[in-house]
């Protein structure tokens, strides 16, 4: 494992693609640096009556647009740095994709595994309550969401305390996004990582000179893919790759890892491991009890979607992958992604590739901000225009639909047909706009550079706007 702090890391993929730009020095540091950091430590008490003492951290990357941005992760390996480390991730991933957002990331060093619902909830309420205290949640100031350890129940929790305690705020649903649908979420946020993924990877697949370029053939139907992590993101892009025709020949998680080169069913390998408890012994597969070989097994799309330093410069050179979809926050370290580039791996960057989540939370905050469904206004008068249309090419064809034809062509979006649009739309751009940018430097500039060179681009216009820097 790299021992090359996260937060290093991420700032030196930045230094690399800052040195393809001509701004200004000064300027760059504003961009790079961590804005504001709070570390609270506060006592829960446990089921058994004891007190326990929790350690928890939110940075704010960049304010250079408000509110700021990003998960809350409960995990053991929760520190100060890599908190810092995925605000800085969530600043550029937010310019990449348009969401007018600054970057924040919290975490709370627990293992969720080993406390019991009450106890996680005390702690999750606890939480909100130190950050309301110093002004770092609210729909205006800093809007949190699901990562690595936490769902929608944690964020009903979360958007249930800053409802007391913000009382007279009428916007107060949009302080947290993730939520489930009755308490203000919105349709399609739980599956929309791993959509994204597949919508990311599936366009970096779609461009014939480039799947050439790795000795790949178009398209995503037949290709091989491992995936690391079967999560909320892993899972989710698990199964729209697979539906997609994508060939599942590996799936990992921390027991273990299962390889299969004719294809394993993602469905009967989880219902495997929830009767079980383990991914290991699936009837016909290969056991990997050492997790991490999966990343190295013979595929031409490998997924990582569970932590960051899984592809370090130690495993980097045995990757066989043509092809790395970054479904984590930051799982290739950045000495890796040299070796990557060297050996002609096309890595599609995390911050990028794992967007779609706060692309849909920005949705969802839209919509508590605005208070009405999307789809609500229009989904009728759309139907009936449709329907107008389609009649008078009826009357002018003197062909008739079903009515069974007439429904499926004339029905109008629902709000889960307008979120899924609207990311398509954004992964689609996004990566044309990266993709762009990458063959303007050369070989010598990867994706992730490119993405980079992206948001310090964009970010620049901002602070130009505000007349302080050269
Ligand atoms: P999750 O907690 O839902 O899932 C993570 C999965 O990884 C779990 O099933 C866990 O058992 C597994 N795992 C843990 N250690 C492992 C190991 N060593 N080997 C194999 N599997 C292991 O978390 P998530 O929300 O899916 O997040 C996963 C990653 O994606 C994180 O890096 C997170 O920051 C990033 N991410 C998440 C979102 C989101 O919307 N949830 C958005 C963007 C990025």
């Amino acid at each position: 494992m790299s021992e090359t702090p996260f937060f290093a890391q991420v700032t030196a993929n930045f230094d690399k693609a800052a040195a393809f730009t001509k701004h200004d020095k000064s300027l760059l540091e504003q961009i790079k640096v961590c804005n504001s950091v709070y570390h609270m430590a506060f006592p829960v008490e446990l089921d058994d009556g004891s007190i326990e003492v929790i350690h928890a951290w939110r940075a704010e990357h960049s304010q250079h647009k408000l509110p700021t941005k990003g998960g809350i992760r409960y995990g053991l390996l929760v520190s100060e740095d890599e908190v810092m480390a995925l605000s800085a991730l969530m600043t550029y991933k937010c310019a990449i994709v348009d969401v007018p957002f600054g970057g924040a990331k919290g975490g709370v060093r627990i293992d969720r595994a080993k406390y019991s619902d009450g106890e996680l909830e005390r702690i999750t309420r606890r939480y909100t309550f130190e950050l309301f205290r110093k002004n770092f949640i609210g729909p205006s100031i800093d809007v949190p969401a699901p990562d690595y350890g936490t769902g929608p129940r944690e964020m009903a929790w979360i958007a249930d305390t800053y409802a007391q305690l913000a009382d007279k705020d009428v916007n107060a649903a949009g302080c947290v996004t993730g939520k489930p649908i009755p308490q203000g979420g919105v349709r399609g946020r739980k599956e929309a990582t791993g959509r994204g993924v597949y919508f990311g990877l599936r366009e970096a697949c779609d461009i014939a000179e480039d799947m050439k370029a790795l000795g790949l053939s178009k398209g995503l139907e037949g290709k091989r893919v491992v995936v690391q992590g079967l999560g909320n993101v892993g899972y989710y892009a698990a199964k729209f790759l697979q539906d997609a025709g994508a060939v599942l020949v590996g799936l990992a998680e921390y027991e273990g890892a299962i390889a299969d080169p004719r294809g394993l069913d993602l469905e009967k390998v989880m219902k495997h491991r929830g009767e079980t408890k383990s991914l290991l012994n699936y009837p016909g597969a290969t056991n990997l009890p050492r997790s991490l070989d999966a990343l190295e097994l013979d595929c031409d799309i490998l997924v990582p979607a569970a932590l960051e330093n899984q592809i370090t410069d130690e495993n980097a050179p045995r990757i066989k992958a043509k092809i790395i979809g970054e479904g984590a926050n930051g799982p290739s370290t950045s000495v890796a992604g040299d070796i990557l580039l060297a050996k002609g791996v096309q890595v599609v960057p995390d911050m990028y590739l794992n967007a779609g989540g706060v692309t849909v939370s920005y949705f969802e905050w839209l919509k508590n901000l605005s208070h009405v469904r999307f789809g609500r206004m229009e989904k009728r008068f759309e139907e009936r225009a449709f329907r107008k249309l389609l009649m008078t090419v009826e009357s002018m064809t003197g062909k008739k639909l079903t009515e069974a034809e007439m429904l499926s062509a004339a029905s109008g979006p629902n709000e889960e047909d307008l979120v899924n649009s609207g990311l398509e739309e954004t992964m689609i751009n996004s990566y044309q706009q990266i993709r762009e940018i990458k063959m303007q430097h050369g070989a010598k500039c990867d994706l992730r550079t490119a993405a980079f060179i992206n948001a310090i681009n964009k970010i620049v216009v901002v602070y130009a706007d505000l007349g302080i820097f050269p």
